[in-house]
């Protein structure tokens, strides 16, 4: 996937803040505590070890 931006996101568990590459700029992104079974996602991984599912709406 060729990524064009990217954007800071904030883990749901410990506010601690990542970046994600999103494939346009367009991309909105929303953060959720448990996988979908739809959507366009990628998963992030905290330096608290939580791992978060951020899906590109
Ligand atoms: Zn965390």
């Amino acid at each position: 996937m060729q990524t064009v931006a990217t954007e800071a996101v904030t883990c749901p568990h410990c506010g601690d803040e990542a970046s994600v590459s999103l494939p346009s700029e367009e991309t909105e992104l929303k953060v959720r505590h448990s996988v979908a079974a739809f959507g366009e996602h990628t998963t992030v991984t905290c330096s608290e070890g939580h791992t978060y599912w951020v899906y590109f709406c």
